[in-house]
């Protein structure tokens, strides 16, 4: 079982850590989002730079390519992509469902299309279990299905369902199989349940019961109003074990996850800084900036002068308007760069003010400059 230790809890917020064998988490923590073993436009180096814990890739987009022979070949994803420290892979059903044709569903798994080239595929519990035996990835997710918004209560309720008999045999699948590489993984089970919190308690209770290592909300994020979201993750994570990881999966901006942490998440994965900063959008201490903006043009100021990454450092506004305007690659990797460095100095803040237990008071005044000229940025 996974080791996870809380070490200061303010109101619902927790601070604590779980222990892998490619090191410690600490929580709350921001995982980037590296799809294809790779966070898109920042290199591994930078990664360490800025203090990245873990990072997030995914089954599906793995299993097609390069697929599991090179995967296992290579050793792993890890060796793979140069990474020794924790990967958490997703299931790729959120994938199946949202990115392959032609998917049907099955009591014993999904057969779906790739969307690259169109190929018959066949997703079972089981089989996802060892496409991330092949990866290697320190927590694995079980497969299940993410309901779209919005969402009948009668699919909802087949949908949890299905997703609990999916989680069962995930479960059996990782017993019955071993590690290929030497060290542990830990798998994690999805509560889902759409927007209706009976079957949100129904889905919490049957996947609980099973005992994963940690436990994520799956399900929201996919377009209902923000106030039903933070509504559902206040009642599910009242549903959830107190002594496992919390994992709101693919959310999101940045106050997203300020208020999924003061009603008891400690785990979030997004595109948003990454996909964001090469769309030019700046995520900053002083609201969001747009760097295509004719503004900056000889503005030789510091993007954000209370960040210290590798850009803030050493480029100017204006220099990063200019990579924008003439569409040079570096741009968005030193927006990358910047933008996952605010997410991750944001939510370590908000872990030492867990436990200085002042979160609730701080998070309501670093809210006030964060999240001016929202309206500009896109998921
Ligand atoms: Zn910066």
């Amino acid at each position: 079982m996974l080791k996870f230790f809380i070490n200061s809890k303010d109101n619902k917020a927790r601070a604590g850590y779980f222990e892998t064998e490619h090191g410690i988490v600490e929580t709350p923590v921001f995982m980037p989002v590296g799809t294809q073993g790779t966070v898109k436009a920042v290199n591994q180096k930078h990664l360490e730079e800025i203090k990245a814990q873990i990072v997030l890739s995914n089954t599906y987009h793995l299993y097609l390519r390069p697929g599991t022979e090179v995967l296992e070949k290579a050793g792993g994803l890890h060796k793979f992509m140069s990474w020794q420290k924790p990967i958490l892979t997703d299931s790729g059903g959120f994938q199946v469902f949202s990115l392959s044709d032609l998917r049907k569903l099955k009591p014993d798994g999904v057969e779906f299309k790739s969307h690259l080239d169109g190929s018959s595929h066949f997703f079972s519990p089981e089989k996802v279990v060892g496409i991330q035996r092949s990866i290697g990835s320190d927590i694995m997710m079980v497969l299940d299905e993410c309901t779209p918004y919005p969402c009948e209560y009668d699919y909802a309720l087949n949908s949890a369902k299905l997703t609990s008999n999916w989680a069962e045999m995930s479960k059996e699948a990782f017993e019955k199989s071993g590690p290929l590489y030497g060290h542990k993984q830990f798998m994690f089970g999805i509560i889902q349940g759409s927007i209706y919190k009976d079957l949100r308690e129904f889905s919490a209770k049957d996947i609980t019961n099973i005992d994963f290592d940690g436990y994520a909300i799956g399900g929201l994020a996919v377009g209902e109003p923000v106030d039903v979201m933070y509504d559902i993750v206040d009642f599910t994570t009242s549903l959830m074990p107190e002594d496992k990881p919390r994992y709101l999966m693919g959310v999101g901006r940045p106050e997203n996850l300020l208020e999924a942490i003061e009603r008891g998440v400690d785990m979030f994965d997004c595109v948003m800084p990454t996909r964001n900063g090469r769309n030019a959008y700046l995520f900053t201490s002083n609201g969001i900036l747009s760097m295509r903006n004719a503004k900056y043009k000889d503005d030789f100021s510091t993007i954000d002068e209370n960040c210290d990454c590798y850009t803030c450092k050493n480029f100017s506004k204006a220099y990063l308007r200019h990579l924008f305007i003439a569409k040079e690659i570096l741009a968005l990797e030193l927006a990358s760069i910047h933008n996952l460095n605010f997410y991750l100095s944001l939510i370590r803040t908000a872990r030492e003010k867990i436990i200085e237990g002042s979160f609730s008071q701080w998070k309501k005044e670093i809210l006030k400059n964060i999240t001016l000229n929202n309206i500009t940025t896109e998921v």
